[in-house]
């Protein structure tokens, strides 16, 4: 969300015209950062008012205005951070699925392998889920082998661009979720 004219007109409130100030109010009622700004810059007013020595407060209300941007870019680091946290967490279940997909396409072979080495009595003692595991693995022709990798190597090229255009994104634009 555009945050201008609306920051400036904050700060002079006093000078604007009616109409403006009604598009301030406006805009107000909808945006936080505004919101927020606004209600800081008022209590700051206040005591501005109140204090009967107004030469020490030059150059404050600067200050402040700078010390609002610096709060602001704040708040939109901390969007940025869980708006990555969100694409990472889903990129990640998304990938744990696609893992769960392949160990149980991966079990039917566990099963016939584990029926045949119980059939030949190969290692009688060790058949049970993590020698079954093992065995697949070990006995998996190398074609196996390299199409799985493949399949991994290929959703990595996949995962990266995504990753990387999200991360571009976000530090290009700041704030996303306004
Ligand atoms: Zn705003």
């Amino acid at each position: 969300m555009d945050h201008q004219p609306f920051e400036e007109w904050i700060f002079e409130q006093k000078e604007i015209t009616i109409e403006e100030n009604k598009k301030l109010n406006n805009h107000l009622n909808e945006c936080i950062v505004c919101k927020d700004l606004q209600e800081s810059w008022s209590q700051v007013e206040s005591i501005l008012v109140q204090t009967p020595m107004t030469a020490p407060v030059s150059g404050f209300s600067q200050r402040f205005a700078t010390r609002m941007e610096a709060k602001k870019v704040l708040i939109q680091q901390k969007q940025s951070i869980r708006y990555l946290l969100v694409v990472g967490l889903v990129l990640l279940i998304i990938t744990l699925l696609l893992f769960a997909l392949l160990f149980f396409s991966f079990s039917t072979g566990e099963m016939i392998v584990g029926a045949v080495t119980a059939i030949t009595g190969f290692f009688h003692a060790f058949i049970n889920l993590r020698a079954m595991t093992y065995q697949f693995f070990h006995n998996a022709s190398p074609l196996v082998i390299v199409f799985g990798l493949l399949l991994i190597g290929i959703w990595g090229v996949v995962l990266m661009p995504l990753w990387g255009f999200t991360v571009w994104k976000v530090s290009k634009q700041g704030v996303l979720l306004k």
